[in-house]
């Protein structure tokens, strides 16, 4: 590390990058904080990162690509990004990133806690550390919350109507339940997800975000009861087995089956 070295922490409108960014606020006074906006986020994470920054009195950059996604679609040839072509972290978050960094040493501070295994998408550069600070200060799942209530900050409000993950709200990573979600709170959002899909006859000319699932199947009222059903079978499953209650049901309101892959810039 040099003078020079920068210290980065990119914040995602998620609870473990914004729990980090208040841990972090006194321990490195000239930390930059960053956003990369899609331009296509939930709508109250940009609510939710302005409290955020008014609680670190500190400048949240927001960084955009330099070319929207309906561009970026149209460049990959309409094919909607999924977990295995996952263009769109790349074009509308690494890269407003790592133009962001540009090539002086750097410190990026990442969210993953304690009681995490997960490795996911992240920069790669040579002059970019990265460090896990929740990770060598044992802070897990309820030491996350407790930041977060101790702050006043709370959760994330979009995990009032039950989506778990920050990022866009046609994210290919979001459950079936959480779509229904979402058509159920913001029809409107969800209408313009569905018109992003494209039904043809031909192989290839196919282009959904559940693969072998088009929205206008997911939301035919039958498919949206049994989604639920199933939904509160595993959610009552997991609720059997767990052992201690964790803080979050009492705190969020929310109980999940299970984590979604993750996709780190995008969700921490
Ligand atoms: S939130 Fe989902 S859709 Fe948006 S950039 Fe990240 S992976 Fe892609």
């Amino acid at each position: 590390m040099t003078d020079k070295t920068r210290h980065i922490l990119s914040l995602s409108g998620g609870k473990d990058s914004t729990a980090l960014a208040i841990f972090m606020r006194d321990k490195v006074p000239d930390m930059e904080y960053v956003f990369c906006d899609t331009g296509q986020e939930l709508r109250e994470t940009y609510q939710y990162l302005d409290q955020v920054e008014a609680y670190l009195g500190k400048k949240i950059h927001r960084l955009n690509s330099q070319a929207s996604f309906d561009h970026w679609l149209t460049v990959f040839g309409g094919y909607l990004p999924s977990a295995r072509m996952r263009w769109c972290t790349k074009m509308l978050k690494l890269r407003p990133f790592e133009e962001f960094v540009g090539e002086t040493p750097v410190v990026s501070y990442i969210g993953i806690r304690a009681d995490e295994d997960r490795t996911g998408y992240i920069s790669h550069r040579d002059n970019i550390t990265t460090v896990y600070p929740f990770k060598d200060a044992g802070i897990g799942y309820e030491g996350v919350i407790q930041i977060l209530q101790d702050s006043g900050i709370g959760m994330p409000p979009y995990m009032q109507w039950g989506r778990t993950h920050s990022g866009c709200y046609f994210c290919f990573f979001q459950k079936k339940i959480e779509w229904v979600r979402l058509l159920e709170t913001y029809p409107e959002d969800f209408d313009r997800a569905q018109a992003y899909e494209k039904e043809g006859a031909e192989p290839g000319e196919t282009f959904t975000w559940i693969q072998d699932m088009p929205l206008r199947e997911l939301r035919k009222p039958e498919r949206i009861a049994r989604i639920k059903q199933e939904h509160a079978d595993r959610t009552e499953r997991s609720r059997q087995t767990r052992d201690n209650k964790r803080l979050v049901e009492v705190f969020g309101g929310i109980v999940e089956d299970s984590e979604p892959a993750a996709c780190l810039i995008c969700q921490l």
